[in-house]
């Protein structure tokens, strides 16, 4: 295992459930000496309850510092960053992983609301925290920078499905302003990393289909889904690398999707 980011500050949006929750878990088991953890998502009473669950399974030496916070509000999120505690101000891993699906619609019954709310939170959201982080990692020693930003797209924005279009169309958005960062960035010292996983078995996966198990069974039929932790490890592995060493672009799916 890699130590280095012991002593160092992750900040996980969408870490309430499913790969983000996971993802924090195991931070905190990899790296647990001084380790401290920013927890943040709308949903305050599961962050502060997955807090009290890390410090149990791994003991106090990581700090856990959860945040209720929706991504797609601008002013929030900058007002969040500007207020964060001196000793967790200094972000050295962001991970963007909050997003959402509403619905399974072709073009023409596409609601409006669930356009916008998409857009919203899976880019503009990843947006917007990118932007108010990344001044701080660009300050960070003399100004050459540091730090880790990754985004998590999908597969979904490599290929896109039928009814799928609006959520397509968002992660094929996240993967094309990963790529550009990254190029943005490429004199810096801040890795700019892509993980676009297949299907993984969260919350998420019912969300699309409204609810209908029977629906969501159908369509994932003779598929074994990933489990969130299986997504939380390579975001774990990567952002562990040595800072030459960037795994810049990764697809991880289940062996039996088609
Ligand atoms: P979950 O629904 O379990 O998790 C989504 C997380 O995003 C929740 O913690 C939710 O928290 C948070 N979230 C949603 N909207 C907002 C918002 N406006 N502001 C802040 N947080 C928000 O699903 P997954 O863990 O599966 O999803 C995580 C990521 O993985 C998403 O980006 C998703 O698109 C992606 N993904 C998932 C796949 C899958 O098959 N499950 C496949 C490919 C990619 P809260 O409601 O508390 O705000």
């Amino acid at each position: 295992i890699s130590k280095r980011l012991k002593g160092k500050t992750i900040l996980i949006t969408g870490a309430s459930s499913g790969i983000g929750r996971s993802t924090a878990f195991e931070f905190a088991r990899t790296y647990s000496e001084n380790l401290k953890l920013i927890l943040t998502a709308r949903r305050i009473d599961s962050l502060k309850q997955i807090a009290a669950d890390i410090a149990e399974e791994v003991g106090g030496a990581v700090k856990v510092l959860s945040v209720q916070l929706d991504v797609s509000n601008a002013d929030e999120v900058r007002a969040f960053v500007g207020k964060l505690p001196t000793e967790f101000k200094e972000v050295d891993v962001l991970v963007n992983n909050a997003g959402l699906v509403k619905g399974v619609a072709k073009a023409p019954e596409i609601a409006e609301e669930d356009m916008n709310i998409m857009f919203a939170t899976n880019v503009t959201g990843l947006i917007n925290m990118t932007q108010a982080i990344l001044p701080t990692m660009l300050k960070r020693n003399n100004g050459d920078g540091a730090g880790d930003i990754i985004n998590i797209g999908s597969i979904a924005g490599r290929e896109p499905y039928v009814g799928g279009g609006i959520y397509c169309a968002t992660k094929a958005a996240v993967r094309s302003f990963t790529e550009s960062l990254r190029k943005e960035l490429i004199s810096k010292r801040i890795r700019i990393i892509g993980i676009d996983p297949g299907q993984v078995e969260t919350e998420f996966s019912l969300v699309r289909f409204y609810g209908d198990k029977k629906k969501a069974d159908a369509v994932y039929a003779g598929c074994e889904p990933l489990t969130p932790d299986d997504i939380a490890e390579v975001v774990v592995f990567a952002a562990g690398r040595r800072e030459n060493v960037v795994i810049a672009d990764t697809l991880v799916f289940p062996n039996h999707q088609a």
